[in-house]
């Protein structure tokens, strides 16, 4: 995990969350998301990037706990969005599944340091895979207002065309925002598909990052962070300006 935030800002979040699944959303057979709302206490506070760990009950009796990156504003103050991506056999993602909608929850949080720049340069770039869209859809849902005019490009890893997600949304950020550009980058697509192929690490030089101030911002899968990482030194960027959280 990156740090990038030198405040005095300590991690709260050791007090329990009681929250209720208001609604649920299966995108794929493999992405899920639940949209929290608070119970107690009634009003919940994160800086955009923060995750918060979800308490999952085990037949054990302790919970296993399980961090989930923020998906939506952190200007919503009574709830969040939080998007999951299932792991065959995976404690949390059998729960997360298994949910109808209106259980009560247990989370601790928010947590983590890996923050939007500030001030921020004239470009950001945002490659993500899986479910790390959620703290970039975050980062900018959450700056829509604050810097409507910055140049934003994100790039969407996923496998095939049947793994696409979130298109609604990011048809709204590119509506509210004077900038915004995303593509899906996929990995196996059918022979029929027009956009951008391979993985997501082979297309960082998509965007001109050498002539224009830039951000990286990274989120997902661990060895897409690393290869991106080694290319970017490689060429002698900033790692100050590379913003990174890995889910495994
Ligand atoms: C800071 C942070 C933020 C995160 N945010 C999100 C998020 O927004 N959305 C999200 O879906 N996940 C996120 N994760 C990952 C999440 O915390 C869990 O690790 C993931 O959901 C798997 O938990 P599980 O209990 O289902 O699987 P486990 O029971 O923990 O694991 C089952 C098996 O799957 C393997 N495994 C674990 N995680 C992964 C993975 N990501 N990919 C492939 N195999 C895996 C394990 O090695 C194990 O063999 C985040 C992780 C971190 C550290």
């Amino acid at each position: 995990m990156t740090t990038n935030d030198t405040s005095s800002n300590k991690p709260k979040g050791r007090q329990l969350l009681k929250m209720r699944v208001a609604k649920i959303a299966d995108y794929t057979p493999n992405i899920r998301e639940l949209f929290i709302e608070c119970e107690e206490p009634a009003t919940f506070e994160f800086r955009a990037g923060q995750f918060v760990m979800l308490h999952v009950p085990t037949e054990a009796g302790k919970p296993a706990l399980r961090a989930y990156s923020i998906a939506s504003t952190e200007h919503q103050k009574n709830g969040f969005r939080l998007v999951f991506k299932f792991v065959e056999t995976g404690v949390a993602s059998n729960f997360v599944w298994g949910l109808k909608g209106g259980e009560v929850l247990d989370f601790t949080g928010p947590f983590g340091r890996v923050f939007f720049k500030e001030p921020p340069t004239e470009q950001a770039i945002f490659l993500n895979t899986g479910s790390g869209i959620s703290q970039h859809f975050s980062f900018i849902e959450s700056n829509i207002a604050k810097y409507p005019d910055l140049r934003y490009r994100l790039l969407f890893g996923v496998r095939t065309e049947a793994d696409i997600y979130y298109v609604e949304e990011l048809e709204r950020l590119k509506s509210q925002l004077k900038d915004f550009e995303y593509h899906f980058v996929l990995s196996r697509p059918s022979e029929s598909w027009k956009g951008k192929r391979g993985y997501i690490q082979n297309h960082v030089d998509d965007y001109d990052h050498t002539k224009t101030p830039t951000t990286f911002y990274l989120c997902g899968n661990g060895a897409m962070i690393k290869d991106v990482k080694t290319k970017l030194a490689g060429e002698g960027f900033d790692p100050k300006m590379i913003f990174a959280e890995a889910f495994d």
